[in-house]
């Protein structure tokens, strides 16, 4: 049998202007579910839902990162003015935005 557990809740998409690029997704589940059969009706237990050792069956919520699914891949980024290079992640842009030149102290541009 076929059965569906729908979550709602919602996503947020970081994107870092300078570069005009997405640097993460996140989806955050919000506490409500929906059960329902293949047929869209909704289901009365959620008994259906048990996985090979009898508990409740869960799956996280893993969306694909932005630049792949490694998000601690680092990329080369370019002072546009001294030309200096670095390699950041976009992990790291997410987190605490893109380098700065140490040089110059001027935003870095994907290389
Ligand atoms: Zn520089």
């Amino acid at each position: 049998m076929i059965v569906k557990k729908i979550t709602t809740g919602f996503v947020i998409q970081t994107f870092a202007t300078e570069q005009g690029v997405f640097v993460r997704q996140e989806f955050v589940a919000g506490d409500e579910c929906d059960y329902e059969d293949e047929d869209g009706s909704p289901l009365e237990t959620i008994d259906a839902f048990k996985d090979t050792k009898g508990k409740e069956a869960y799956l996280p919520f893993e969306m694909v990162q932005p630049g792949g699914p490694n998000p601690d891949l680092p990329y080369d980024w370019q002072c546009p003015i001294c030309m200096y290079e670095v390699k950041w992640t976009m992990n790291q842009v997410a987190d605490g935005g893109t380098p700065i030149c140490p040089e110059c102290d001027c935003d870095m541009k994907l290389a």
